[in-house]
């Protein structure tokens, strides 16, 4: 048996109740594979054995009183999982259905993805199975007061710096930051990111993650000689990364046709690009219903129930921006019959193991932990601007922004052509990653 197969064996026996962490390790183990043979130092080291190994693991309880009094609880976690390159980095989700293996996973994920930004992250990830949708403002203030009340002695600018993810935008970081400063009793800016502009926060942050997004797929369109322009893009959510999609594909000359919610998603063949239909996505947003019918009332455009946009309208460029899973194999499928050419994934994971496998083979494909970097990439230049004391232009943060995705992007086609597998940015991402947080790893010696 090879050493990456004896690896996810033994990973598989030892949590075979954590689906996603092992769908995530396993995928980048196997790509791995050849790489990993070829240089015996990193068997004798035992590096995968240590790199799909959290660091260290917190869990805790979150006390809350809800408006009309009553006592709720909830779970917290932070994942710290890998420190090699930098101080833990990576956001922090409230979702109902957050468990140890989602933040495993997406901490796992996250350590490539912040070695691939070239900056000095660590990975991480945290968050609660708190569910903010229906909660009122002061329900959501005294949540994360509770919640960062315990997790403030985890973190800090040199040890771990959380951010926003799903269910935590800037109204979530700024009362976290409130509750941290209060505790520790000193302004120290950096211990989180995605914070408002007027105490810290970088110009362009919220948007980073979709800008970035944009920036990957046009480096891709490149090495075909194409633009986007005049392309089709699907993408799916209607949250705070499709709101960036959307500005900066529509920015750039491409049509955005179509939104998603839990409750199913919307077509606008007029193109989701104007600035008063980017002011309604984050309103819905803001409103915490979770619902994406709003968008269709409020546009007279069409709604459709519980439906995915893969399977309902052809489009050239797919670009699921909501949550991991969403792809299903049977949208891959839909996708390639309807001449869709690229699926550039900005969810992390976006696609199941099945719909990756297909996708990764018959077309354009490029995964998660490169398309989407540009959010934690932004969230790393917010830290460098603290440390600073100093804060950037948009126009400085923008360029930094483009350089780090198309260095990415580069990095990706050069780790994948260096194992004879061009254009397979799946395995580039993951070798690339792998090969920094590694060697890292190994000059720190048994650790
Ligand atoms: N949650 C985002 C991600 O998945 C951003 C993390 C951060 O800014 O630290 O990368």
């Amino acid at each position: 048996m090879s050493y990456v197969s004896s690896v996810s064996k033994s990973l598989q026996a030892r949590y075979p109740w954590e689906k996603e962490f092992l769908q995530a390790t396993t995928e980048v183990l196997e790509s791995l594979e050849e790489f990993v043979e070829r240089n015996p130092k990193y068997k004798q080291a035992r590096i995968l054995e240590r790199i799909v190994e959290p660091e260290r693991v917190i869990s805790f309880r979150v006390c809350w009183l809800d408006d009309k009094g009553e006592v709720q609880v909830n779970r917290g976690y932070r994942v710290q999982f890998n420190s090699a390159i930098g101080p833990y980095k990576g956001g922090l989700r409230f979702h109902p259905s957050v468990t140890l293996s989602m933040l495993k996973f997406l901490a796992f994920e996250q350590t490539f993805k912040n070695a691939l930004t070239t900056l000095p992250m660590g990975g991480g990830k945290g968050g609660s199975d708190f569910n903010p949708t229906g909660k009122s403002e002061t329900e959501i203030m005294r949540f994360c007061q509770s919640f960062m009340t315990e997790l403030y002695r985890h973190i800090g600018p040199h040890l771990d710096v959380p951010a926003g993810d799903v269910g935590v935008g800037g109204r979530e970081v700024g009362y976290l930051y409130g509750q941290y400063k209060r505790i520790v009793n000193q302004f120290d800016a950096a211990t989180l990111t995605g914070k408002g502009l007027t105490f810290g926060g970088s110009i362009l942050r919220p948007e980073a993650t979709g800008y970035g997004a944009v920036y990957f797929v046009v480096e891709m369109l490149k090495t075909k000689g194409e633009t986007i322009k005049g392309k089709t893009v699907g993408i799916s959510g209607f949250g705070n990364v499709s709101w960036g999609v959307a500005k900066k594909a529509t920015e750039l000359g491409a049509k955005v046709i179509s939104l998603s919610g839990p409750d199913g998603c919307v077509i606008d063949p007029d193109g989701i690009g104007t600035e008063e239909k980017w002011n309604y996505m984050l309103e819905m947003r803001a409103s915490g219903r979770d619902v994406v019918k709003d968008y269709a009332d409020k546009f007279d455009v069409r709604f459709y129930a519980k439906a995915r946009p893969w399977d309902i309208i052809p489009m050239d460029i797919a670009m699921p921006s909501a949550f991991q899973n969403e792809v299903s194999l049977e949208n891959v499928k839909n996708l390639i019959k309807n001449g869709c050419k690229i699926l550039a994934e900005v969810s992390n994971m976006g696609c199941t193991a099945e719909a990756f496998k297909l996708a990764n083979e018959k077309m354009m494909y490029a995964p998660g932990k490169a398309v989407n970097a540009g959010g934690v990439a932004v969230s790393g230049l917010e830290m460098s601007q603290n440390s600073e004391r100093l804060s950037w232009r948009a126009e400085e943060v923008d360029e930094k922004l483009k350089w780090i995705m198309s260095n990415i992007h580069a990095q990706c086609l050069a780790a994948a052509e260096a194992v004879g597998d061009p254009g397979n940015y799946a395995k580039g991402a993951n070798i690339a990653g792998f090969k920094k947080v590694a060697e890292a790893m190994l000059a720190q010696g048994v650790v």
